[in-house]
């Protein structure tokens, strides 16, 4: 089986400074691309994930300054969690007590235990204890001791009305298989290591979610290439009667989009070219890095962009 999986998670947030004071300091995630909202150039798209920046650890954010709160509900993507080693959770919830993070207190899930928090704007996140994940790489520039440091996405909670239809994208386009039942939430896995991991909470009678400061946008799912990625398109109209976007290129990954039947923003992204694609591994996310069409206007994205620093 092919390693689809998640290949990055993309939410709406608060301040842009705040934004990323919060994933790159108080979580130690690397900031793997600056670069400005493709559709929207007077707003930053900012990327964290691993020291590679690779597929299924990248979590990327829309930073509006004056965005108005969201509203977790059907139709939306209620967690998003990462993989952190087994020992961890101690130490991370130490940490956030004193950072000041809202967070619960750890539960169990599937056998795991997982410590749900809250990022400033309300996004909510989760740390999941996943065995043998120390000996996976990390990204260590700040203080977090490497052992503690977390190593990718985990995967996604998604709360929808009924979620036959949403699971037979997962498992008939994307390669996900069911692999368990706690409740209401039903798990499916890929054997991808990171990102490979999507549960869904079938709920009926709440509110729809309202899309908001906090609000997870888009789940954007791997293709391996371009090829790969017209095989699922093909798959989602003939067997699903689903129709995708036209492709958009995003400079480090190709993309196509569409709503699942639950409600949900899907994407399908390319794993290459990638986020080196523009800037040295060693160096990224240190520039603004622009796509070219928008090159010729940087004097006047970079004076209307808020101050990061
Ligand atoms: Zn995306």
């Amino acid at each position: 089986m092919r390693h689809h999986g998640i290949h990055h998670v993309t939410a709406i947030a608060g301040p842009a400074r705040r934004n990323l004071d919060f994933y790159t300091r108080v979580l130690g995630l690397r900031l793997v691309k600056k670069t400005v909202n493709f559709d929207d150039p007077g707003t930053y798209h900012l990327y964290f994930g691993d020291s590679l920046g690779q597929p299924g650890s990248i979590l990327t954010f829309f930073p509006w300054e004056h965005v108005a709160p969201g509203r977790n509900g059907i139709g939306s993507t209620q967690e998003t969690s990462f993989r952190v080693p087994e020992a961890s959770l101690g130490y991370w919830t130490h940490r956030f007590i004193e950072q000041g993070v809202e967070h619960g207190n750890v539960e169990k899930r599937f056998g795991q235990s997982v410590l749900t928090f809250k990022d400033p704007h309300g996004t909510t996140l989760a740390l999941v204890g996943t065995p043998n994940a120390e000996s996976e790489p990390a990204w260590t520039a700040g203080d977090i001791p490497s052992e503690h440091a977390i190593r990718g996405l985990e995967g996604v909670t998604l709360l929808v009305e009924n979620g036959e239809r949403t699971a037979k994208i997962l498992t008939d386009v994307f390669g996900f298989r069911e692999t368990a039942r706690e409740g209401s939430l039903i798990r499916y896995k890929t054997d991808a290591l990171i990102g490979g991991t999507v549960d869904i909470r079938s709920a009926g009678g709440f509110l729809p979610g309202r899309m908001g400061g906090g609000s997870v946008h888009h789940v954007a799912f791997r293709a391996k290439d371009d090829a790969d990625q017209a095989e699922m398109v093909k798959k989602l109209a003939e067997k699903h009667g689903i129709e995708t976007t036209e492709q958009k290129d995003r400079n480090y990954f190709r993309s196509v989009y569409f709503r699942e039947p639950g409600g949900i923003l899907f994407e399908i992204a390319t794993d290459e070219p990638g986020f080196a694609a523009d800037e040295p591994q060693d160096s990224l996310g240190a520039a603004l890095k622009l796509p070219a069409f928008l090159e010729a206007r940087r004097s006047e994205i970079e004076a209307h962009l808020p101050e990061l620093a």
